[in-house]
């Protein structure tokens, strides 16, 4: 039996880690499907977590010391996935993958978010060929080259800064003239010569054959106007997908209350509406979605474990 199952080993999971385990619990353990770290680590930089301030390191490199300093401290960790977290009695049931299963006093849920697919024809036929949600991986393939970027948030003009450094021009298709993106990350890109805004437009089709993409069309949505873009990679970056599946039961139901866009209802304790069950980071409601928040939110859920186990006892 642990103390405390960690489902997702990003910010929020490795922090509730060492929390849990710095706070005096035996037997924690945080199942995470990959290598801990989470989405930061796909990030080209991070400039906007305290006391970090390094120009040259990127997200890989910004996680990778926080994995070693939970692991010091006594947090175990599975690389498993989950399947589902349920309730039987007064304890939780871990479903892993494969079928094996393992119980747990408290449950923190810590599952996060994956990039959203756009929809235009040809995304998922080129993905991975071509058509990408990561340019720290896929930059290099462009070195000299054009490439594209979709998309108007944070994310996409980060991105396609980062790959300005590395390709020869970078068009930003965004479907609005105006940018979701925080107005100092719109202001850099503005000023990088390199970076071409295409506002107003879609990509209408990504289009190649067995060798992978070749070039995209895209459409402009208030002249219909078609642009041809040939040889040219696509970065796709239109958002995230809440990983919320762990928390549904057999029948496809949600195990606690969740929002109209699928976040789990936290209250400021990180408590979602089932006792001994918490939820941390990007798939909880409101959630600032950022690494210096989700660690917040990993502190507070395991303070919390901690209290809740000190009272069942
Ligand atoms: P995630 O980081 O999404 O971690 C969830 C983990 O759970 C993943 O590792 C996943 O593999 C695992 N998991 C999911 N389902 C299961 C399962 N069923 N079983 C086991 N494991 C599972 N934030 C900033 O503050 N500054 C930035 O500069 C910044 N840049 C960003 C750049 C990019 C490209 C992206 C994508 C995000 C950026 N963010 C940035 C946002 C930041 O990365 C997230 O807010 C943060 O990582 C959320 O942490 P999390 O722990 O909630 O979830
Ligand atoms: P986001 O903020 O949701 O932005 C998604 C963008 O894609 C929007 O501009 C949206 O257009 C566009 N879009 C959505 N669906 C589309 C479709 N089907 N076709 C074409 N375009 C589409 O997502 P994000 O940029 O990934 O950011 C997610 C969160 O992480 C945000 O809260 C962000 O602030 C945070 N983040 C922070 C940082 C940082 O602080 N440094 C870095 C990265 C991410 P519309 O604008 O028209 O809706």
């Amino acid at each position: 039996m642990l103390d405390c199952a960690i489902i997702g080993g990003g910010p929020a999971g490795l922090t509730a880690g060492l929390y849990a385990t710095r706070g005096g619990l035996q037997n924690v353990t945080m199942f995470e499907m990959g290598m801990p770290g989470g989405q930061i680590t796909q990030s080209s930089e991070i400039e906007n977590y305290p006391g970090f301030f390094e120009h040259d390191k990127t997200g890989m490199d910004f996680m990778d010391t926080w994995q070693k300093q939970c692991f010091h401290f006594g947090l175990k960790h599975e690389m498993k996935k989950v399947e589902r977290v349920s309730k039987t009695g007064e304890h939780f049931t871990i479903t892993l993958e494969g079928g094996d299963t393992v119980e747990a006093k408290t449950a923190i849920v810590c599952t996060g978010s994956v990039p959203k697919r756009a929809g235009f024809n040809g995304e998922d036929e080129f993905f991975g060929k071509g058509v990408s949600t990561c340019a720290t991986c896929d930059g290099f393939f462009y070195k000299d080259k054009p490439v594209t970027v979709l998309g108007g948030g944070d994310t996409a003009l980060e991105e396609a800064f980062f790959l300005s450094n590395i390709c020869s021009d970078v068009y930003v298709v965004h479907r609005r003239d105006e940018f979701r993106a925080a107005p100092p990350t719109l202001d850099r890109v503005m000023r990088k010569e390199n970076i071409h805004l295409v506002t107003d437009s879609v990509i209408e089709e990504a289009y190649g054959d067995a060798m992978g993409l070749a070039g995209v069309k895209i459409k402009n949505v208030k002249t219909d106007k078609i642009t041809d873009m040939p040889n040219t990679g696509l970065f796709v970056f239109v958002g995230h997908n809440v990983r919320n599946d762990v928390l549904k039961d057999e029948k496809g139901e949600f195990i606690c209350n969740m929002n109209d866009w699928g976040q789990v209802i936290v209250d400021l304790s990180m408590k979602t509406s089932v006792s001994g069950l918490f939820a941390a980071g990007d798939l909880r409601i409101e959630a600032p979605k950022q690494v210096v928040s989700a660690a917040g939110d990993g502190s507070i859920a395991a303070l919390q474990v901690i209290s809740y186990i000190q009272e069942q006892q």
